[in-house]
């Protein structure tokens, strides 16, 4: 077998290989580039006036704000039918009954009682449902990544703009208590925090009997401007029970209770938010797309008439990150600078004392900053990747630029007919809504293909008979050291715990600008022992020739004689054992390449474990904290040890061509 073609052969499987794991890492994880640019009070999204006598007003940012604090109740996987009103289904029959259903009673009935001050809402999630992927998208308004190119992973922090980044940088002061996870994503960002850890899911009181004690005292105190709770008992309840279970009629019958003992507490100034991050399955789970998981519910109250119009029959379904513009310029903070959600514009009505047209006039200001801002951010975002469809970019910016200039034209003339104004918050929310789909189609693929041609590749392995077959044993044991020296040298498959010291090791004054040579000495530290077991994998072929000189030398030496034994053996050894590797040189090349191949074998076995459990456990809890980034450790792993594998392999080839050159010459010179 020629020395070329089995190298190809290798490199081809190889390819093989990395094709089935880009196919793979395209349907599961999430890429989006994360930009780092803040929007700011001072800084307008776009040209012409600012809305709503902002000029002039002390301390007005884009928009005045509505409400100068805000209390934000997250209740962990709160379901939308867990809020739903209980209609029967036919004329006296009793409405059906079910642990989750209707347990909320003092929303219902406050529903009913202020129809001007309460809303229930149907929020839709993006997938994937999981706790941490929900609170970056409730906090900036963009869609779920997992790989954020350009940010930090040495931590878990929330490097984009945000809603409480914006408090905190306007100098209000946000207190949170609950679920720990908002400490990896916000750190130091909170005035007061109350943090409990979220982790065992079996455990339904710790973190709400927490919060419970700290509530109503840090409401009465006042020394807040943004106040979070976020309870996980009824997250935790779905884990461990489901949904159908008496512990679950506890759980919101609690949660209700919490939210009157808000709403008694709240002041005019106050706006009152309740939300779900996502839902749950029939049996608990979430972090897929089901609808069960993706549905929530959003509940808002005021003390003061915030909605125009009654109840409408059924709550109205919004995109969840729509919270996060609404709840920017509400407060009188700048929308987060990579938002692409739509403001509610029903909340920016006018209800108290309403001039014709000041209603539509006022929502109409709200969606054409909102649309300025997100305009900016694909403006900006496009001039950075790549990754938008050029061609409905460009119809986007046309649709937004008609819709602006529209909108410009009727301020000169607020005198204009209702019938423009409801055109411009048309065309406004048609571009908001066209760059949200168009965002969702290049960032948020969360589909499985996958995995045919792992199989296809794995299943290539021919096996040649010959002196030097190396067993699978030998090699599965091969492959599973260099994962125990990756543990035992104090690796782990999460990013917080890379060796980032690693980049310093000879140079202690650090790199300059220089970013690869510290990549390459934190990947070699990373990876050293998939590098060195892959490279030194060809001395296996060894293998066989150890097992077979151990066993005939103890035969020969008797017991009692070992000094003899000990001596001797180098002596009675036929041929030395690697002057054996000649003993067939033409079935040497098919013998490596057998070994390659064996080795690439048990390696894809690994990945595709992953994968595989990657996957399944899509809906698991700590699928983005664990699972995912296993699966990317052992990604890079693979493609590390697979060009380890090729260069000891090469290097053995080029060995082995120059002592049979030496050979030659040797039987050469003794014939003569
Ligand atoms: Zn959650």
């Amino acid at each position: 077998m020629q020395k070329i073609s089995v190298l190809l052969f290798l490199a081809w499987v190889g390819f093989l290989f990395y094709a089935g794991i880009a196919l793979f890492t395209s349907g599961f994880l999430l890429t989006r580039l994360e930009l780092t640019n803040h929007s700011s009070c001072q800084e307008p999204p776009g040209p012409g006036s600012l809305p709503w006598g902002s000029q002039g007003k002390p301390g007005a940012c884009w928009m005045p704000s509505r409400f100068s604090r805000l209390v934000l109740v997250l209740i962990d996987a709160l379901r939308f039918d867990f809020a739903q009103p209980q209609h029967s289904h036919g004329p006296g029959e009793p409405p059906v009954s079910l642990p989750f259903l209707g347990k909320l009673d003092y929303l219902q009935r406050i529903l009913e009682i202020q129809p001007h001050h309460a809303r229930l809402y149907q929020s839709k999630a993006d997938p994937p449902t999981t706790t941490m992927q929900r609170l970056k998208a409730l906090t900036t308004g963009s869609l779920p990544t997992f790989i954020d190119a350009g940010s930090n992973f040495a931590s878990y922090a929330i490097v984009e703009d945000n809603l409480i980044k914006q408090l905190a940088s306007a100098g209000r002061r946000v207190v949170f208590m609950g679920d720990d996870t908002w400490k990896d994503l916000f750190p130091g960002v909170f005035s007061q925090a109350f943090f409990f850890p979220s982790f065992n899911v079996r455990d339904l009181h710790t973190v709400d009997n927490g919060i419970l004690e700290h509530l109503y005292p840090t409401m009465d105190s006042s020394e807040w401007d943004m106040l979070i709770a976020h309870f996980l008992g009824v997250d935790h309840c779905g884990h461990k029970h489901g949904p159908h279970h008496p512990e679950m009629a506890k759980k919101l019958s609690q949660m209700d209770q919490v939210i009157q003992g808000l709403v008694d507490r709240l002041e005019n100034d106050t706006l009152l938010v309740v939300i779900g991050d996502h839902g749950m399955t029939m049996t608990g789970d979430h972090g897929g797309d089901s609808e069960l998981e993706i549905s929530a519910a959003l509940f808002l109250y005021s003390p003061t008439a915030l909605f125009p119009s009654a109840l409408p029959q059924e709550p109205e379904i919004v995109p969840q990150i729509n919270l996060v513009p609404t709840l920017a310029l509400l407060l009188g903070l700048p929308i987060p600078f990579g938002n692409i959600g739509e403001v509610m514009v029903e909340l920016f009505s006018v209800v108290e004392d309403p001039q014709p047209h000041s209603s539509a006039l006022a929502q109409a200001s709200a969606l054409h900053l909102n649309a300025q801002q997100v305009s900016r951010f694909l403006h900006t975002y496009s001039a950075a990747a790549q990754d938008l469809q050029i061609k409905e970019l460009h119809r986007l910016q046309n649709l937004f630029s008609k819709a602006s200039a529209d909108y410009q034209r009727l301020l000169q003339s607020p005198q204009g007919a209702e019938a423009a104004l409801q055109t411009v918050i048309t065309e406004l929310q048609q571009f908001l809504r066209g760059v949200r789909a168009m965002c969702i189609e290049s960032w948020a693929r969360f589909s499985l293909s996958f995995l045919l041609l792992h199989l296809l590749a794995a299943g290539i392995s021919i096996t040649t008979p010959g002196p030097f077959t190396v067993p699978w044993q030998a090699v599965s044991a091969w492959a599973l050291m260099a994962t125990q020296t990756f543990y035992s040298t104090g690796h782990q498959p999460v990013f917080p715990a890379i060796h980032w010291h690693a980049a310093f090791v000879g140079f202690p004054e650090g790199h300059g600008s220089s970013t690869w040579l510290p990549a390459l000495l934190v990947g070699a530290n990373t990876f050293a022992s998939h590098l060195l077991f892959a490279v030194g994998c060809p001395l296996l072929l060894l293998w066989p020739f150890l097992c077979e000189s151990q066993g005939p030398r103890k035969k020969w030496h008797p017991l009692g004689n070992e000094t003899e034994s000990r001596v001797k053996p180098e002596e009675e050894e036929e041929p030395l054992m690697e002057m054996r590797l000649r003993d067939a040189p033409h079935h040497f090349n098919a013998a490596l390449l057998q070994l390659g191949l064996k080795y690439f074998f048990v390696l894809g076995i690994q990945i595709l474990a992953c994968a595989l459990a990657a996957s399944i456990l899509r809906r698991h809890l700590m699928v983005w904290k664990v699972f995912a980034p296993k699966f990317i450790f052992e990604a890079v792993g693979f493609i590390v040890s697979s060009v380890g594998l090729f260069l000891g392999i090469a290097l053995v080839m080029r060995v082995d061509g120059a002592v049979s050159s030496w050979f030659r010459q040797l039987v050469l010179a003794q014939q003569r």
